[in-house]
């Protein structure tokens, strides 16, 4: 086995262990350590590691059509694009490989709409502690403090006002403005939602101001919250959606979702070289379809119940903070204790967690993880604490 680092460039501080196979709600290293996982590649592996579904979707596709041209049409593209469009409130998609990249999308149309539409409107309200990737423009968009100084200067056109603050969003509306875009569930930022009278408060103001209304569900989508999109929960309407993370299930694979009355791009606006990939797309297909099988979203919704009653019980008994999130996609304030040292302490003990914060645990298991699972991670959880 390879344990010489150095040929990669550092980027982030991670854990020695190197993973050599996953296997549903089972991540395994080298040293043949199983570990139960509540990360899943950041909220993205939709049906855990490796599952049937996916394997089949690949192989078959593989042995098919990996790449046509993205100058050309596919089948899986076309069915995923009809499919999203079925299951949601917009008409048109744009395919790419990334969140970030999605997003970059959506950026682009905004200003593309305020110049069509709206005088050369380009200002894009974004929110305090937001994530929306790591390209410049899309840092740029981030609300992240560590994000505030780096790789100056940055894109400008980026209005940051305090999350789940419609006053301050109201404040920073000028002639210049051309969208509001963030996430339902902040994320990154540790799983802050957002609140329903804010959303349906954000789409009043974007009817008056004639405003475009954009949903980073990036982290949200596909299910993560309970329903297939975030934004159902709360009865808005959108312009533009972005999906990336689970949309692929593991594979790079994102989107940016639009209503038809601003769909604005000229040819040569926008493309990409892995745009409608079809070998990604039919993974895609494979995750959407599992996803809106008639009783998934109940069984998403029964684990998020007893992973919420069961992080509950531990803050009752250990005297810590609040739990958050909706779904399955949950966070625990730790208090006084340490969530990066727990975050190690955990995988010691054969448990992936994550802390966006040092004070918030998160949780984001396949969707598709079992009763028992989920009583094995609390177990481990409550022996960490008891210590
Ligand atoms: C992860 C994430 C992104 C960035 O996605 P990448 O695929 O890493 O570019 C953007 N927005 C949100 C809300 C995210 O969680």
């Amino acid at each position: 086995m390879h344990r010489d680092f150095a040929a990669l460039i550092p980027v982030a501080k991670k854990p020695k262990q190197l993973f050599v196979k996953g296997q549903g709600s089972y991540l395994f290293d080298s040293q043949g350590q199983s570990y139960l996982d509540l990360i899943q590649g950041w909220a993205v592996n939709t049906l855990g590691h490796c599952p049937a579904v996916m394997q089949q979707a690949l192989a078959e596709q593989a042995a098919t059509l990996v790449n046509a041209s993205p100058g050309f049409y596919n089948e899986p593209l076309l069915k995923l694009a009809n499919t999203l469009v079925a299951h949601s409130v917009f008409d048109q998609v744009f395919f790419a490989s990334s969140g970030a990249e999605a997003n970059e999308g959506a950026i682009k149309l905004a200003r593309r709409w305020g110049e069509k539409h709206k005088k050369g409107a380009f200002k894009i309200i974004t929110f305090e502690g937001g994530f929306h990737g790591r390209t410049l423009a899309t840092m740029s968009a981030c609300g992240k403090p560590a994000f505030e100084k780096l790789f100056e200067p940055k894109v400008p056109g980026f209005i940051k006002v305090p999350f789940n603050d419609l006053a301050a969003v109201k404040a920073a509306i000028d002639d210049a403005t051309v969208a509001v875009m963030l996430e339902p569930i902040q994320g990154e930022a540790g799983v802050i939602p957002a609140t329903a009278a804010f959303l349906r408060g954000l789409q009043q103001l974007c009817e008056a101001n004639n405003l475009l209304l954009i949903v980073d569900e990036v982290q949200t989508g596909i299910g993560r919250t309970g329903k297939l999109f975030a934004y159902q929960h709360h009865g808005i309407k959108p312009h533009i959606m972005t999906l990336a993370k689970g949309l692929g299930g593991g594979v790079p694979l994102s989107a940016m979702l639009i209503d038809k009355t601003i769909s604005c791009f000229e040819y040569g606006d926008q493309g990409g070289t892995f745009s409608g990939n079809p070998l990604m797309c039919a993974v895609g297909l494979a995750m959407l379809n599992a996803v809106t099988a008639p009783g998934f979203l109940d069984e998403v919704n029964e684990r998020s119940r007893q992973l919420w009653a069961g992080l509950e019980a531990l803050s009752q008994k250990y005297g810590l903070g609040e739990v958050r999130g909706q779904g399955l996609l949950l966070a625990l304030n730790t208090g006084e204790v340490n969530a990066n040292v727990l975050v190690e302490k955990a995988m010691a003990a054969g448990l992936l967690i994550n802390a966006p914060r040092p004070n918030t645990l998160r949780f984001m298991p396949a969707l598709n993880i079992s009763e028992a699972q989920i009583a094995e991670a609390l177990a481990i959880l409550d022996g960490l604490f008891h210590q």
